[in-house]
């Protein structure tokens, strides 16, 4: 292992860290089921799906065989005037499994990348039809919605980790989550004065994940959505967290559409959509936004195009991924899930600097007060034996949807022990 890791640390930037201080990462020779190996020998248990990706657990066997497949026929061909099958028929699986007629699926490799694609057809969309004016998006505080410069200005400004870069990104409008009547009515206005310019709202639904592990009501996301409609604004659903099960319907969209019958105009999926195991994304429009983009007029197309888009392996895996979720019960598993975090997390509600518990279909999240040592949270979990990272005030478990109930009781009480010793000081 020397051989790789302290030659090899010497040249890696890390992700969301101080470099200066942070503690060397753990050193992982192989994942399996719900466990991660590390180099040492010693395994720990993942309490969050590797940023909520693993959904079937690592390593699973059919996904696995349909990349090795998939590897020695056609691991790659560019998607510009070729196409391939695994790429169209993931696009009719998805389009068959989202509601309404969001039927027009745009491959891309990050969830970030998927949101810009998104922002893009939204803006072109109302371009297209003779209103560039509508331009501007609105995005809700506590937000998550990428990294790269269009979604970072989508980030709550102030929570968010992007504030540093706030004179040169777009500008767009921050609203509060219509959770009241008072809000609603705020809301409501605020799309009734700006909607001449407004060419969409973008929402994370249900869960807003990487901004804080905050939730709201299905009614909350129909208002949303009727308030769009009312208005003429686009509303573009970021999935990329909640899609494929998380939340406990295969997109956390449904709920809503349940409610109102509206169907999101844009849908963007990526985390879990290949099971973990390769990076995709996509971006999925409904057919009226799709038509928008059909002319004579060769700049009404949409004019993007990354070099990966659609790859083979990816959508193959994707495909796979799709298949587990029609064999194997997973939505029947993320209640249970629930059951047992809702149960098992409770005890933490009691404890000194714990501000809230919240559970959403196989999320569990707690919310801390006062200031979080969330180095020292995340080494004393490693040191009972579980995979987490908490962020902010934010300690949560994503687990994958295969974990039993006695490695689910492990990671809810490795969170227990390890806010208590915080509550006592130690
Ligand atoms: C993770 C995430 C993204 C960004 O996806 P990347 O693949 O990291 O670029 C966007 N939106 C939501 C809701 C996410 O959870």
């Amino acid at each position: 292992m020397s051989d790789w890791l302290t030659p090899g640390l010497a040249h890696i930037w890390l992700p969301y860290s101080q470099m200066a201080t942070t503690p060397t990462p753990l050193p992982v020779v192989a994942t399996q089921g719900v466990r991660i190996r590390l180099a040492d020998g010693r395994e720990l248990i993942d309490g969050i799906s590797s940023w909520w990706t693993a959904c079937h657990g690592y390593n699973h066997p059919h996904i696995r065989a349909a990349v090795e497949r998939q590897l020695a026929t056609l691991p790659h061909v560019m998607f510009a005037g070729l196409v391939h099958e695994p790429a169209l028929r993931l696009a009719q699986r998805l389009a068959a499994l989202l509601p309404g007629d969001l039927e027009r699926v745009f491959f891309t490799e990050s969830g970030s990348v998927a949101v810009e694609v998104a922002l893009k057809m939204a803006i072109q969309y109302w371009r297209n039809k003779g209103r560039a004016e509508k331009k501007r998006i609105v995005h809700f505080r506590h937000a998550y919605h990428g990294d790269t410069f269009a979604t970072m200005a989508l980030c709550d400004p102030e929570e968010g980790m992007h504030a540093l870069f706030a004179g040169s990104m777009p500008d767009q409008i921050m609203a509060e989550l219509p959770t009241d009547e008072s809000l609603r009515h705020a809301f409501d206005l605020l799309l009734a004065t700006h909607g001449e310019r407004l060419a969409a709202v973008i929402i994370e639904p249900l869960v807003q994940g990487a901004g804080g592990m905050k939730m709201h009501d299905a009614a909350t996301l129909a208002f949303v959505a009727e308030s769009c409609r009312r208005h003429g604004v686009l509303l573009i659903v970021d999935e990329i967290m909640t899609g494929f099960g998380r939340t406990g319907r295969m997109f956390a969209c449904e709920e809503a559409n349940e409610l109102t019958s509206i169907v999101p105009d844009i849908v963007c999926l990526s985390k879990a959509l290949t099971g973990g195991t390769l990076p995709l994304a996509a971006t999925v429009a409904r057919r009226h936004v799709f038509e928008a983009f059909l002319s004579d007029d060769p700049s009404a197309a949409l004019m993007h195009g990354p070099t990966y888009m659609a790859n083979p392996l990816a959508c193959a895996a994707a495909n796979a991924s799709l298949d587990l979720f029609e064999r194997e019960p997973r939505l029947t598993q993320v209640a249970a899930i629930e059951a047992q975090l809702k149960a098992e997390l409770a005890t933490c509600r009691e404890l000194a600097g714990v501000a809230a518990v919240r559970v959403k279909g196989a999320i569990g999240a707690v919310e801390l007060a006062g200031t979080v040592d969330l180095d020292g949270l995340r080494r004393r979990c490693a040191e009972l034996g579980v995979w987490v990272r908490p962020f902010g005030k934010v300690v949560y478990l994503m687990p994958p949807f295969v974990i039993d109930s006695a490695d689910l009781s492990v990671l809810t009480s490795a969170v227990c022990r390890v806010l208590a010793e915080r509550a006592a000081g130690l």
